[in-house]
């Protein structure tokens, strides 16, 4: 198999650098945050929404939408508006407990935080983790309102299995229910009487701080420096504090939380900076755009559902003639990357008899008559092309007819904007689940297949007689 061929080295490196993202983005505003980093890093220049921008060729541009939604575009050095878009799109978001808005709870003797269900988790990996809160906070300060990271960097969180002898029977089929098991416990008040946290009752009737447990609220306002009567707000997600590690007796599975998707964020983007080489020829505009909310249905402003790709694409387009934007969509492509289900060696048989991807075996190209994925033989075919010019092996996945199908960005965006799309992802397994499984040589393979399609998707697609 061409997977094997890959040099160890380099498979580990790539996977190193999956795991760095990952461990630093425990929530969608941190992932934002890190790939802002790595932008930068590379003279990319951030355009903001409410100002106007004058795009030129061999341009490095980025534009961040709720601190949530980043999409990075490189301009080919011979682009003219009216040109196609080379996109991959992914997602920063994963299934996670959020803390509730009025979250203070206590019931015998344990100080308890309200969470909500964000996405389809499964829920029941979530008991007996070491688990911590991250995301953002609006504060009040002398200069109006700010945005702060905040990421407490310890295990402050638990929710408790029930013991073996209280509920044997529950245990055989453990499902536990989202309203009533589900509330990690901070602190007890036994405790509380020794520790006194941030006396929040100095703030104004109304305030935010008053809604938790107090030493929630000390938490942030220790890691934030600031006092609890100027949190005005925040999002905070529940996450697990064990990093993500290299496993397995041969160095080839990746533990790690919220593979899906960081997976496809880290590789696009790293697709995005190796292409940057032969940018100075290329006529199209190289994209990697990264949306919010993808696992509760992509519908919010700064999801894949709204028209913030669209407003972009068309004020890249700008300068050209009053049409330039609708050119340029039958010269454009989008690769469509969320991760793709493994083979399960204890559950085989829920997958489809000829469909059964394979940790190693190269990214996953999914497909659904039903439309739950945007691929067609046009949009596959392709793809097979770009693959074969940079040695990745592909595979396909198809549902079984009486299994549910997932869905992803793919077929919305192909909808909204008529765009021809291939839907793919890298094999996993676990997927959902407090700590997902995937192998280290699916990071080099998506890389490799990314830079690919960037260098060479222009000139493949002016050679397509149709
Ligand atoms: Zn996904």
């Amino acid at each position: 198999m061409a997977a094997f061929k890959l040099d160890r080295a380099a498979v580990l490196k790539s996977a190193e650098g999956l795991i760095d993202f990952v461990n630093k983005g425990p929530s969608p505003y941190h992932v934002v945050e890190e790939c802002k980093r790595q932008l930068m890093e590379r003279n990319f220049t951030e355009l903001k929404e409410k100002e106007s921008w004058e795009i030129k060729p061999n341009g490095l541009y980025f534009v961040v939408n709720n601190f949530s939604t980043i999409i990075a575009f490189a301009v080919g050095g011979q682009y003219k508006p009216g040109n196609g878009f080379n996109a991959v799109g992914a997602h920063t978001d994963s299934p996670c407990l959020k803390v509730k808005p009025r979250s203070n709870r206590s019931r015998c003797g344990y100080l308890q935080v309200g969470v909500e269900c964000y996405g389809g988790g499964i829920w029941h990996t979530w008991f007996d983790r070491d688990l911590t809160v991250a995301g953002r906070v609006v504060v009040r300060s002398s200069e109006g309102l700010e945005h702060k990271l905040v990421h407490i960097k310890k295990p402050i969180l638990c929710v408790p299995n029930v013991c073996i002898h209280l509920a044997r029977d529950d245990h055989l089929k453990f499902a536990p229910n989202k309203e009533n098991h589900i509330l990690p416990v901070l602190a007890t008040s036994t405790m509380q009487e020794l520790q006194k946290p941030i006396d929040v009752s100095s703030c104004p009737a109304g305030s935010v701080a008053r809604n938790h447990t107090p030493h929630l609220i000390t938490l942030l306002c220790k890691d934030l420096s600031c006092s609890p009567g100027d949190v005005l707000d925040f999002d905070l997600h529940l996450a697990d504090t064990q990093p993500a590690t290299v496993g397995g007796a041969l160095d080839e599975f990746i533990h790690a939380p919220r593979l899906d998707n960081l997976f496809n964020c880290y590789t696009a983007l790293q697709g995005l900076f190796d292409s940057l080489p032969s940018l100075a020829e290329e006529t199209n505009v190289r994209m990697v755009a990264m949306f919010d909310n993808e696992e509760v249905g992509s519908q919010s402003a700064q999801g894949a559902g709204s028209s913030l790709l669209e407003f972009i694409m068309r004020r890249i387009s700008n300068g050209g003639s009053a049409v330039a934007f609708e050119e340029s969509i039958p010269k454009s492509f989008l690769v469509s990357a969320d991760q793709a289900h493994a083979i399960h060696p204890n559950y085989s048989e829920k997958h489809e008899y000829n469909h059964t991807p394979f940790l190693h075996g190269g990214p996953v190209l999914k497909l659904n008559a039903n439309q739950r994925y945007a691929t067609t033989a046009i949009t596959a075919s392709i793809l097979r092309e770009i693959a074969k010019k940079a040695s990745v092996p592909l595979q396909e996945v198809v549902v079984r007819n009486d299994s549910s199908c997932g869905s992803t960005i793919g077929p919305i965006l192909s909808a909204k904007l008529g765009l021809r799309t291939v839907d793919i992802g890298s094999p996993q397994l676990s997927m959902h689940s407090i700590r997902e499984m995937a192998c280290t040589t699916g990071v080099l393979q998506s890389i490799l297949l990314y830079t690919s399609y960037f260098n060479n998707f222009t000139t493949l697609d002016a050679s397509i007689k149709y």
